[in-house]
């Protein structure tokens, strides 16, 4: 008998897949900055049959019958969330992040309006205004960037673009940025020209619940946050806000753009919440940022560049140019050896999006399995070996071999269960 034996029986073409997708995330070393394990409690709560009931609306007042329990979760996911990042209000039913934005942009503005936010390339995200994005196609979206010489966000240009074409929505928040985002400067921005302010704490808000990070929510207008990445939850996102924003943000979320809540995944988040208020989530994001700090260095010692030199999050961007090699390759190479990470354009990329200069890595992941400074300078020097073997299976083979010991002796949440079968 296993967790998944229903599966198995019904249909083993998924049962298979799953399968080798714990295997492959029990064995691996997962660099991925967006990515984490949740814990059993939230795997749980996620897979249960809160998925099969309809409750459009919100808790008190709802469309249909039947929610005696539903409105208890939606409101202790509610109640959570403020409490944890001490807002006045949460909306806990965006489907992921990037609606969440929408939610925003349909709270605050009209299709045509104005708005600025960080270019993709420099560290933003799609939602952010992108051309690509509807938030590009929709909205007049003007980007900002970060300085060539410090590749840190240039304050003095997100203020001089804002004073020149007064959006309705200024954007901060970063989804390849490995520095402290100043959200008090971005306020006084968005204060002088009369912009609302949109805070995407995405990436970071597990940090900032644990103080990790300084928090936006005492001069945002809006927080949005997926509640996936370093918050340990289950796929989905946020909003909190303002007394003041609450009616806007609720109607934009439901009836503005969604239909009826994920409940299972409202009720993993509850979860979540209630675990990121512990001493023990207080020491793992603290814990995320000395880890980074400690992949940096290795990363320096072994000769990489790391773009702004060096990360105050749970983040590096590493420029492989000095090296010699295209991040592609290298992103492909360390896979081959069990250390999952993405490649990423740097700052001022002269290579191409698909095929750019560098590799993003995180520490949200491999700290969730308990893994300390030790284990991310063995990382740094797996990555070293990676990037000097590109071409040679055989030293990527004895690599993830290596990672596959690592891995087994840190068992990761979710997976107890394959413990004793690493390789
Ligand atoms: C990940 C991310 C999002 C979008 O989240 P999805 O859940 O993938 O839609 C939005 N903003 C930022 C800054 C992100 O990093």
């Amino acid at each position: 008998m296993n967790h998944l034996n229903a599966v198995q029986a019904t249909d083993p073409a998924v049962f298979d897949l799953i399968t080798r997708e714990e295997k492959r995330q029990a064995t691996s070393i997962r660099l991925i900055a967006s990515e984490n394990y949740v814990s059993q409690a939230v795997l749980q709560a996620s897979g249960s049959v809160l998925t099969n009931k309809y409750s459009e609306g919100y808790a008190g007042r709802r469309y249909y019958e039947g929610q005696e329990e539903i409105d208890g979760i939606e409101r202790l996911a509610i109640e959570r969330a403020c409490a944890l990042f001490g807002a006045d209000h949460a909306n806990v039913q965006p489907y992921s992040g990037s609606p969440a934005n929408l939610a925003v942009y349909n709270a605050f503005c009209v299709p045509g309006d104005t708005v600025l936010g960080m270019g993709l390339p420099h560290g933003g995200h799609l939602t952010h205004g992108w051309k690509v994005s509807v938030t590009g196609k929709w909205f007049n979206a003007l980007q900002y960037s970060v300085r060539k010489d410090t590749e840190l966000i240039d304050y003095d240009e997100v203020a001089a673009l804002a004073k020149e074409h007064k959006p309705k929505l200024l954007i901060c928040g970063t989804t390849a940025y490995p520095r402290i985002v100043d959200f008090d400067r971005f306020a006084q921005i968005a204060r002088d020209v009369g912009a609302a302010l949109l805070c995407d704490i995405a990436h970071i808000s597990g940090l900032v619940a644990a103080g990790a990070h300084p928090s936006p929510i005492s001069v945002a207008d809006v927080v949005s946050t997926t509640t996936h990445k370093t918050l340990r939850g289950p796929r989905g996102g946020m909003l909190m806000c303002k007394e003041e924003h609450k009616k806007a943000i609720d109607r934009s979320v439901f009836p503005g753009l969604q239909g009826g809540p994920h409940n299972h995944t409202t009720a993993g988040v509850a979860v979540a919440l209630a675990e990121a208020a512990t001493p023990a989530f207080h020491a793992y994001a603290h814990q995320v940022v000395a880890n980074a700090k400690a992949l940096a260095t290795g990363l320096e010692e072994a000769g990489f560049r790391l773009v702004t030199g060096g990360t105050d999050n749970h983040l590096l961007l590493v420029d492989l140019t000095p090296r010699g090699v295209p991040g592609k390759p290298a992103a492909q190479a360390l896979n081959k050896a069990g250390v999952v990470c993405n490649y990423n354009s740097i700052p001022y990329d002269p290579r191409k999006p698909f095929d750019p200069s560098g590799i993003r890595l995180g520490t949200p992941a491999v700290t969730s399995r308990g893994m300390g400074e030790e284990e991310m300078r063995a990382i740094a020097r797996f990555i070293d070996r990676v990037v000097k073997n590109l071409d040679n299976d055989g030293e990527l083979e004895t690599v993830r071999r290596e990672v596959a010991e690592l891995c087994a002796a840190f068992p990761a949440p979710g997976l107890e269960h394959l413990q004793g079968d690493a390789g």
